[in-house]
Formats: structure tokens, C-alpha cells, sequence
């Protein structure tokens, strides 16, 4: 059996690397931290979460609770991590990130088929004797990405995400803050700080004039033409804008966006502020607290000064700034196939945000997918892809099979899993009770395709 060589000990990394050993295969994995870091991550650990603690919703019949749900009966390791490091946040899945990484770590640890190596992998050998996973993430080091460039001959891709700043929870003025789930929604976990419209006029005035950071050389998109580059250069995932960004796109657009007041009911008024900043808890000991979708790109200076007019707000301690970073990506339509194999060497797998999908738990479930396949390979058996009626199987065809010019990565929606037929569709009115049977008919593929693919060594 040919051995499997993981590089990334982010979220997909760790995943494929559990998946491969559980089913007997020897791993090596390759982490560059503590040796060398990225421009987001702050620990040598594995499955550090750079930004947000929300693995996304856990409602019943959505597409990010399918793509869990599908991750859970695949025995996902670091969904039994996140689910043990729960904090409460409503409907969704948030986790105390360190309490998450400490049990990944475990997980590896207890593995004897996993090698850890620290070191920062630079090249790249399409060897017979040698599966490897590429896992790398949004930040591959320079010289790792300048490989990957050469071996696949296409250009990578480069655009600007964003982070949102954490606060201490001591610097919040509970008496202007009140706890509300958004339309009664679920337990009322996120503290929400109400605006009065001429608090949002003020505020929205001092972030048009606030200062901004200068992108950084590492940011800029790749300048040799004969790579896939965005124009204009400053080019944002829609999904993540920064704030700033946001407000200038229209007065209103913060108050229907990030903003959204709409089914928060304030205790004392019993109606619904004019716009609305919440709060999600960051850890199990509820210190500190995150800007939902507050990600920016202002000055930190500029932050303090700004973000202290949000009511409630006025005397915060930050524990973190928003920011700007790099996002490095395939053009996986032209390059890679549905088993996430590259077209070219079929013996290097891609997987997590490098493989163009998008968000934690999406870079978690491609490197299940990713231990699986390798797997299978190790043993000399052709994997068979998942199937496109699940979660799983449709973002793999997605990437697969987007658009490769204006290929962009993405969450997992419903609509990228495959709609119901015509007859069905016309029976069936409502969209909820449409994704609940496009939840029921893609568990059921999921679970066949299980069925057939090698099971775990207990
Ligand atoms: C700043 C930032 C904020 C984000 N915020 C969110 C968010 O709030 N919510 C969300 O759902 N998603 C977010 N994402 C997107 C994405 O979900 C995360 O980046 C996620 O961590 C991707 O998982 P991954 O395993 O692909 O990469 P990573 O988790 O980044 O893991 C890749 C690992 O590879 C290592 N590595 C890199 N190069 C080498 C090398 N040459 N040799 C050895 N090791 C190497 C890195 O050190 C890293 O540990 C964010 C991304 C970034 C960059």
C-alpha cells in the first residue's frame, strides 16, 4: 500500500489525515507552524480557526446543517471535536476554538498512523510511491504556491477576504446591549447593540471618512499576465465584505445587510432598533465576544475610534482588529476532477479553500472527502466520487465544473445541489418543504454511497 503525505494542519489537513489512518493507511502530515506562519494564524496549532468561532447553521433542513449531517454519518473527526467544544450560539454551530484545537490535537496524537512533521513543504513529487493531499489553505506559503503553479501550468488566483474584530466582554455596556434571537429563533445567545437613526447616520459618516491599510505586497493579486487575476485588483468575496465596503455601496445597505434590525425586538421598546450591531460569544467562558460580519479593513486606530460609536460599545477593550488578507485559490473547473485528483498528476489530491471551496466547515468536509479518496488510491483502487445528489457531491461538481474564467469559491447552498424535478416542483409549493425532501433524498445518497466505499479499521 503506497503511503499518503498530507501538507496542512489547518481543517482539511487534519481531516484527510484522520480519515486515511482510520482507514489504515500510513500519513504523514506536514504543518510549516510554528517554523513559519501565516499572515492570519496565531498559534502552532492544528485546526486553528483564523476568524470566526461558526461552523454555520445547525437548523434542521439547510444546506450547511445537510453538509454536517452528511460529515457526522461519515464519522467526521473534527465535527465530533466541534460538537464537543460547543458554545451556545443559537441555531448555529459555534465552538470555543481553542478547546477545538486542543481535541483535534488529541485526535492526531492518539492516531499511530499519523507522522507529524513541522517543517514547510516547498515542493511538490508526483510519485508513483506517494499519495499526496494537498491542504495548504487560502495562505500556501509563497514558494509552495509558486510549485503548484508550475506543476498544473495554470496561474493562481488571488482576491482579498476579510476578519471581524473580537471584543472583552467587560468593556460591554450590558445596560445598552440586550440578548435576542432573531425572530425568537433558537435560544437568544447573541448580544445585539441598538441604533437610534441618528446613531447610524453618525457612525456611517465617521466609516466613509475612516482611514483604511494599504494592501501589502503578499496581497496584491499575481501581476504576471499569463495568470487568472480579478480587476480591479481590490477584488472582495461577496459573501465577506468589509464594512466599509459595504456602506459605500448605499446609506441603507449596512441597515439590510450586516446591520439587519429585523425581528430583534428590544425588551424596553418592544420594537425593532433602527439597525442593529450583534455580538456572538467567542468562547465557552463568554470573555470575549465577536463583530458578526464586522470584517474591515480600517486603520486599528481608525477601529477603536469608530467602532466605539456602536451603543454599548463605548468603552470596548478589542482583543482583535478586523483585517485584509490574501486568498489564494485553483481554477479547480479546468484542473481537477471530481475525486479532487489534479487532471494532470492524478496521484496530488487538493483539498479545503485551495480547492476553491469556501468556509470551515466546507474545507472540513473536502478533506474528508480528500482522506478518502487517498485512501482508496493508497490501495490502488479508483475512487468513486460522491454522490451529486448530496451536500458533499455537489460542492465537489461545483468546483469541478463551474465556469473555470469566473470561477469563484463557494459555500455550500441549495443551489448548488441539483433542484427537484419539474413535476415535483410544481406539487411541492413551499421552499422549506423543498429542501427538506432535497435534505431526505441526498441523505439517503450519501448513506448508499457509505455503504459501498471501505469502512474505518475500529
Ligand atoms: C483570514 C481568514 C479569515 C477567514 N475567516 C473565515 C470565517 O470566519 N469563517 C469561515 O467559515 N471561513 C473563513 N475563512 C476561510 C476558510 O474557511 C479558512 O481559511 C479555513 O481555515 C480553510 O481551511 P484549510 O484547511 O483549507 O486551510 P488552513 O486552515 O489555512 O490550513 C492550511 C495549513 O497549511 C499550512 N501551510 C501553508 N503552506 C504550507 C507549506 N508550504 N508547508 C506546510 N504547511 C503549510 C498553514 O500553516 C495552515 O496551517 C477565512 C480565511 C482566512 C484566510
Amino acid at each position: 500500500m503506497k503511503k499518503i503525505h498530507i501538507i496542512g494542519g489547518g481543517l482539511a489537513g487534519p481531516e484527510a489525515a484522520l480519515q486515511a489512518a482510520a482507514l489504515g493507511c500510513q500519513v504523514v502530515l506536514s504543518e510549516m507552524r510554528p517554523l513559519r506562519s501565516t499572515e492570519a494564524h496565531q498559534t502552532a496549532d492544528f485546526a486553528e480557526l483564523v476568524c470566526s468561532n461558526s461552523l454555520k447553521s445547525e437548523s434542521e433542513n439547510t444546506a450547511p446543517w445537510l453538509l454536517k449531517q452528511e460529515m457526522r454519518r461519515a464519522g467526521s473527526f473534527l465535527l465530533q471535536a466541534a460538537d464537543a467544544s460547543a458554545v451556545p450560539a443559537g441555531h448555529a454551530l459555534a465552538v470555543d476554538r481553542l478547546e477545538f484545537s486542543r481535541r483535534v490535537a488529541d485526535l492526531i496524537a492518539s492516531q499511530p498512523r499519523i507522522e507529524v512533521r513541522r517543517e514547510e513543504v516547498t515542493s511538490l513529487y508526483p510519485d508513483d510511491d506517494v499519495i499526496t493531499v494537498l491542504a495548504s489553505g487560502p495562505l500556501t506559503s509563497s514558494p509552495l504556491a509558486d510549485e503548484l503553479e508550475r506543476l498544473t501550468g495554470a496561474g493562481r488566483l488571488a482576491f482579498y477576504d476579510s476578519i471581524s474584530p473580537i471584543v472583552d466582554a467587560a468593556g460591554i455596556d450590558m445596560e445598552k446591549v440586550y440578548f435576542a434571537a432573531r425572530w425568537d429563533k433558537g435560544s437568544a445567545d447573541y448580544l445585539n447593540c441598538p441604533f437610534t437613526k441618528e446613531e447610524y447616520d453618525a457612525f456611517l459618516d465617521a466609516l466613509a471618512s475612516a482611514e483604511t491599510v494599504q494592501a501589502h505586497s503578499w496581497e496584491m493579486p499575481p501581476t504576471d499576465p499569463s495568470a487568472v487575476s480579478t480587476s480591479p485588483p481590490l477584488a472582495y468575496f461577496e459573501g465577506c465584505l468589509p464594512i466599509e465596503e459595504i456602506a459605500r455601496r448605499g446609506r441603507d445597505t449596512l441597515r439590510f445587510g450586516p446591520m439587519k434590525p429585523a425581528g430583534l425586538t428590544h425588551p424596553k421598546t418592544g420594537r425593532w432598533p433602527y439597525a442593529v450591531v450583534q455580538l456572538r460569544q467567542e468562547n465557552l467562558r463568554a470573555d470575549s465576544y465577536n463583530l458578526v460580519g464586522f470584517q474591515n479593513h480600517l486603520r486599528f486606530g481608525e477601529q477603536a475610534r469608530v467602532l466605539r460609536m456602536i451603543p454599548g460599545l463605548e468603552h470596548a477593550v478589542f482583543l482583535r482588529y478586523g483585517q485584509i488578507h490574501r486568498n489564494t485559490y485553483i481554477q479547480a473547473p479546468a484542473l481537477l476532477q471530481e475525486t479532487l485528483q489534479l487532471r494532470s498528476h492524478p496521484g496530488i489530491l487538493i483539498a479545503g479553500q485551495l480547492s476553491g471551496v469556501e468556509g470551515y466547515t466546507e474545507s472540513i468536509a473536502s478533506g474528508l472527502l480528500a482522506g478518502r479518496y487517498a485512501a482508496a488510491l493508497a490501495r490502488g483502487v479508483q475512487p468513486v466520487p460522491a454522490p451529486r445528489l448530496t451536500a458533499n457531491g455537489s460542492l465537489s461538481h461545483y468546483i469541478t465544473h463551474a465556469d473555470a474564467k469566473r470561477f469563484q469559491p463557494a459555500n455550500i447552498t441549495f443551489d448548488l445541489l441539483p433542484p427537484l424535478e419539474d413535476e415535483l416542483r410544481r406539487k411541492v409549493r413551499d421552499k422549506k418543504e423543498r429542501h427538506r425532501i432535497q435534505c431526505e433524498r441526498a441523505l439517503a445518497a450519501w448513506d448508499q454511497w457509505l455503504a459501498n466505499s471501505a469502512q474505518p479499521i475500529p
